[in-house]
């Protein structure tokens, strides 16, 4: 279904949950107290959801893989909405564990977010000395044979940017894409503009890289001779892409988010057994996606592990 600007909006990011076993600094802390929907629930959202024209799911969180039912959410969801794509977006920690669950509840893409090879810097920047289990979680993914792989970094100036060029040999070693991400402000980081690396500045370090078909409409992807994988990069600071955004947010909680860059998120748990009426409320979310993000403002962001980064 096309929103009110003309974009063709098919792909639905659903936070299951916003508790997390890691403290990324940049991301952001769970409210104790939040409902979490079941897979029952979920799943009837993403009937509705597939009926507006979602043709790609993602599972995400806070950490996914802390709900012990994600296994029996991905395949309720998968059952209901008939995704071409199901994805999983995990820090990767319990991957190893799960991955093989989820691929048999239907998951064929899986996202690890790691932001660095050092274990040092991991633990710093985690909370958690888990780099051995996050590295075996993605050699399990890769073993078990998901359609796609991917590795999600987002790096920090004086923090883990020296790190870059190991990550970016993941995707020489291995076939998956690394994408590098910007630093958004949902977090709520005092030194955030310090920190903020943009994608131009990382790319000019790479001069071995060449334009690459095949981004998924907000990665720019480059590849380079040799490599199995590629790099990508996406910059939701210094090149907006708003104008191609296809994205939903389904909350943990029923909310729907229609733009991850406002405040405003609607509650549509009151019409889960109203088929007709949940549509409609979904179409009308669709139709307030807002033009575009206020980053530049800085002010009203939800932090990311609320609203499925
Ligand atoms: N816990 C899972 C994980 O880390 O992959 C899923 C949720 S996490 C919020 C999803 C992605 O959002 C991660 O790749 C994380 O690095 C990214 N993220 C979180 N806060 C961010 C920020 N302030 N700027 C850019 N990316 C952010
Ligand atoms: Fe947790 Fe993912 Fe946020 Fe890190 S980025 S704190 S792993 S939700």
């Amino acid at each position: 279904m096309k929103d009110s600007y003309g974009r063709e909006i098919n792909y639905l990011r659903v936070s299951v949950t916003q508790r997390c076993n890691f403290r990324c600094a940049y991301c952001g802390a769970a409210d104790p107290d939040a409902r979490e929907l079941s897979p029952g629930q979920f799943a009837l959202f993403a009937a509705a959801f597939a009926r507006a024209g979602i043709t790609k799911i993602r599972l995400t969180g806070g950490e996914p893989l802390m709900r012990e039912d994600i296994a029996e959410i991905a395949a309720a969801v998968r059952e209901a909405a008939r995704p071409e794509t199901l994805a999983v977006t995990t820090n990767g920690v319990l991957l190893a564990q799960k991955a093989a669950a989820l691929k048999k509840a239907g998951v064929n893409a899986v996202n690890i977010s790691i932001d660095t090879l050092d274990g040092d810097c991991f633990r710093r920047m985690t909370g958690r000395d888990a780099l051995a289990a996050v590295t075996g979680g993605l050699e399990t993914a890769l073993a078990l044979g998901f359609d796609r792989v991917k590795v999600n970094t987002v790096l920090l100036r004086g923090v883990n940017d020296g790190d870059a060029d190991r990550l970016v040999a993941l995707a020489r070693d291995y076939p998956v894409d690394v994408r590098f991400i910007e630093l958004m402000p949902t977090g709520g980081m005092a030194d955030y503009r310090e920190r903020l690396i943009p994608s131009g500045e990382l790319l000019a370090r790479f001069p071995g890289l060449a334009p690459a078909p095949g981004g998924d409409g907000v990665a720019v992807c480059y590849a380079a001779e040799g490599f199995l994988g590629r790099i990508g990069f996406i910059s939701p600071v210094s090149q907006k892409f708003c104008h191609r955004c296809n994205r939903l947010r389904l909350l943990a909680d029923g909310r729907v988010k229609p733009c991850l860059g406002q405040p405003d998120a609607y509650d549509l748990l009151p019409y889960l057994n109203d088929p007709e009426r949940l549509y409609e409320e979904i179409c009308h979310c669709i139709q307030k996606k807002p033009a575009g993000h206020h980053f530049e403002q800085d002010r009203g962001l939800d932090p990311m592990n609320r609203i499925g980064g």
